[in-house]
C-alpha cells in the first residue's frame, strides 16, 4: 500500500547522529526513504553511516552546524546534489537547551538558542523550498517541545524558540499548501537522550524533571522510538490531510 510507504522518497534529518534524530532516521529508512543527516561531528556521523549501511539503510551524511547560515547553505547544496534536486521530507530536529532562570540567560544564550532551534529551521525551509516543490509531495516536520505549549521551569528562551516554531509551522502550512508541501510539528515531553541527561546535571533542572515525571500519567520518560513513529506517520502519504498541526507525544503530561 503506497499510503504506508516512503519508498522512492528522500529525506533530510538535522541532528541525526543521536537521540530523537537518530531514531527518526531509522524509522524513515525502514519505511523505505533515502535519508541525509547532519550534525557537528564527522566521526559520529561516520559511525552512524557504517551502522546503517550494515542494516541495509540508504543513509548519507555531512557536517553542518545548523547555527551557521553558510553551513546551512552548503548543506542544502549537498542535499540537492545527493538527491538530484528533489527532497520529499525535511525534519528540523537539531536543538539545544540550557536550563537557566530568566535573569541568568546571557545575550549569547538567547541568540544561540533562538538561532539553533528556530532560525535554523526557518532558513532550512527557505533553502529546501525549491527541492520540496520539485519532489511533488513535500512534508516538513519540526521537533518542537511541550515547553513551547506550557510554561515549564528554567526553559524561557528554549520555550520561546519552540513557540515560534509552532506558529511558523502553521504559517508554512498555509503558504506552501499550493506547492503540495505539508508542515507539522511534534512536541515531545521528556525523552531519554543525551540532551535530557545533560540538563539533569543541574540540580534545579533535576528537581523540575522529577516533578514532571510524577505528573505524567504514564509515569515514565519516553524513548526516542516513541517520537520517531509519530514523525514517520506525519511524513507518510497516509497523513496527506494533516497539516499545520502541533502534535504532542508526552505520556499525557499536558492533559
Ligand atoms: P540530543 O542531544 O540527544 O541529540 C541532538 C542531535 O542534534 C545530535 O545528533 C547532535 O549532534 C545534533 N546537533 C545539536 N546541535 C547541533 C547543531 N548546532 N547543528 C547540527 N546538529 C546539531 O538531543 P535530543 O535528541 O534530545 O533532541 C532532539 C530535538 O528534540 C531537539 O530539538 C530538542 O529540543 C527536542 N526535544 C527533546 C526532548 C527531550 O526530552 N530529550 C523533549 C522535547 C523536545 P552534535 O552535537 O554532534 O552536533
Amino acid at each position: 500500500d503506497k499510503r504506508w510507504s516512503l519508498h522512492g522518497m528522500t529525506a533530510l534529518v538535522t541532528g541525526g547522529s543521536r537521540g530523537i534524530g537518530h531514531a527518526i532516521v531509522e524509522e524513515l529508512a525502514e519505511f523505505g526513504a533515502a535519508v541525509h543527516i547532519c550534525s557537528r561531528n564527522q566521526e559520529e556521523i561516520n559511525k552512524c553511516l557504517e551502522e546503517w549501511k550494515s542494516k541495509g539503510f540508504n543513509v548519507t551524511g555531512s557536517v553542518c552546524d545548523v547555527l551557521s547560515r553558510d553551513q546551512r547553505e552548503n548543506l542544502m547544496e549537498i542535499v540537492a546534489s545527493t538527491f538530484h534536486g528533489k527532497l520529499n521530507i525535511l525534519v528540523n530536529n537539531a536543538g539545544k537547551a540550557t536550563p537557566k532562570n530568566i535573569i541568568d540567560h546571557t545575550a549569547n544564550d538567547i541568540s544561540t538558542i533562538m538561532g539553533t532551534n528556530f532560525e535554523s529551521g526557518y532558513h532550512l525551509c527557505q533553502l529546501a523550498h525549491p527541492l520540496l516543490k520539485a519532489s511533488g509531495i513535500g512534508s516538513i516536520v519540526f521537533i518542537s517541545s511541550i515547553a513551547g505549549l506550557t510554561a515549564l521551569p528554567l526553559t524561557s528562551v528554549y520555550a520561546a524558540s519552540k513557540g515560534a516554531m509552532n506558529q511558523f509551522t502553521r504559517n508554512l502550512a498555509l503558504e506552501w499548501a499550493k506547492d503540495n508541501i505539508r508542515a507539522n510539528a511534534v512536541a515531545p515531553g521528556l525523552v531519554k537522550t543525551l540532551l535530557l541527561e545533560n540538563m539533569m546535571k543541574s540540580a534545579a533542572a533535576n528537581e523540575a524533571v522529577a516533578a514532571m515525571k510524577s505528573h505524567t500519567p504514564v509515569s515514565r520518560v519516553g524513548e526516542p522510538k516513541e517520537i520517531s513513529s509519530l514523525v514517520a506517520f506525519l511524513c507518510l502519504p497516509a497523513a496527506s490531510y494533516i497539516t499545520g498541526q502541533v502534535i504532542t507525544a508526552d505520556g499525557g503530561f499536558t492533559i
